[in-house]
């Protein structure tokens, strides 16, 4: 089999801090090897449309500490489509490339499978997602920053929350995993923590707060994922509190997509960084249809469909930890 010579990498989905630094690494590591490298701009969309440009070392100078993504990401609705993926398909030979890395989550490697199966094109995905929700990786690209823009968050609203002796109910991202949640939750000492994976009842929380008023705690912070279970979004949460607490005076703070901004951690551009090079490393190995990841500090390999069905479940010790905690 001939080495391959020319590929190209996109950011696709939601936007992740650490991207640009993953951007980076896929670029200098095609330089050391003296390959060619084009960039995608947003995503499936842009290379259905043909908006590639070359990138050699020097045009990712700078970028290892800025957020967002200088490619630019997007949702594809014409990707879905198989003539969608045919025109992404002639975009890349007519710019001869020969394989493809997508940093994004598992949509995005979902697309891409879809596209190796129909085009026999390599494709190597590298996690880039604040969610945390991808099987096969302790830690996606973003997440570690993410984590602690929420933190960083929640302390500022403890201090106001200690003033005033309120309670604030304070949503982080998470649809459907709560790592955000928990771990932002611990490491900023929150009361209660609600995620997508535990439905702890109403009725607990209640009895939750009630306990740390009684053990002389004048204010509480409880932080709830996006996609908590307890089928109350965080504004109800905080109305069905008042309402059984009037002790209680209660505020809600939905931090939003600033979690999604800032400059990336150093875990996440060291992280970012080892994992680009994986992935260059392995097309030149000519393997296909993987995704690089960590697990217990080491660059591993699962496959792209088993990433995309996999379930990263939270860790149960964490909650643990959380429960005593609030004691
Ligand atoms: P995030 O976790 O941040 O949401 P993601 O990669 O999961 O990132 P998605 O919007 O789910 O984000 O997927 C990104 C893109 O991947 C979609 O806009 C679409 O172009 C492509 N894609 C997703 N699922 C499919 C599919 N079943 N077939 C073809 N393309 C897909």
């Amino acid at each position: 089999m001939e080495k391959i010579k020319k590929i190209a990498v996109m950011t696709s989905g939601g936007d992740a801090p650490g991207m640009n630094a993953a951007i980076r690494s896929v670029v200098r590591t095609c330089a050391y090897y003296d390959l060619e490298c084009m960039g995608i701009y947003r995503g499936y969309q842009g290379l259905i449309e043909g908006d590639l440009v070359p990138l050699t070392a020097r045009s990712v100078n700078n970028i290892i500490h800025k957020g967002g993504t200088i490619l630019k990401s997007a949702r594809s609705k014409d990707f879905r489509t198989k003539e969608g993926r045919q025109k992404a398909f002639e975009s890349l030979q007519k710019h001869q490339v020969e394989a493809l890395v997508v940093i994004g989550g598992d949509g995005s490697f979902t697309g891409g499978v879809i596209f190796n199966e129909e085009h026999n094109f390599p494709v190597i995905g590298i996690p880039g997602t604040i969610d945390n929700d991808i099987y096969g990786t302790s830690h996606t690209i973003g997440y570690d920053t993410a984590l602690n823009t929420a933190v960083s968050a929640i302390d500022k609203i403890r201090d106001t929350a200690s003033s005033h002796n309120r309670l604030f109910f304070v949503e982080v991202m998470g649809r459907d995993a709560g790592f955000i949640a928990l771990n932002a939750g611990v490491g900023a000492g929150a009361e209660e923590i609600l995620i997508p994976e535990e439905d702890l009842g109403l009725e607990r929380m209640l009895e939750s707060l009630r306990k740390s008023r009684r053990s002389g705690k004048s204010s509480s912070i409880v932080v709830v994922s996006e996609g908590d279970k307890t089928g109350k979004n965080v504004f109800e949460l905080a109305d069905y509190v008042e309402e059984n607490l009037p002790e209680y005076e209660v505020r809600v703070s939905v931090l939003g997509h600033m979690q999604r901004g800032g400059s990336p951690s150093c875990f996440d551009r060291v992280l970012a960084s080892r994992l680009g090079v994986s992935a260059v490393e392995l097309l030149l190995d000519g393997k296909t249809n993987l995704m690089v990841g960590l697990r217990d500090n080491k660059v591993v390999t699962t496959s792209l469909k088993k990433a995309i069905k996999g379930q990263h479940n939270i860790d149960t010790e964490l909650l643990r930890v959380s429960d005593i905690m609030t004691t």
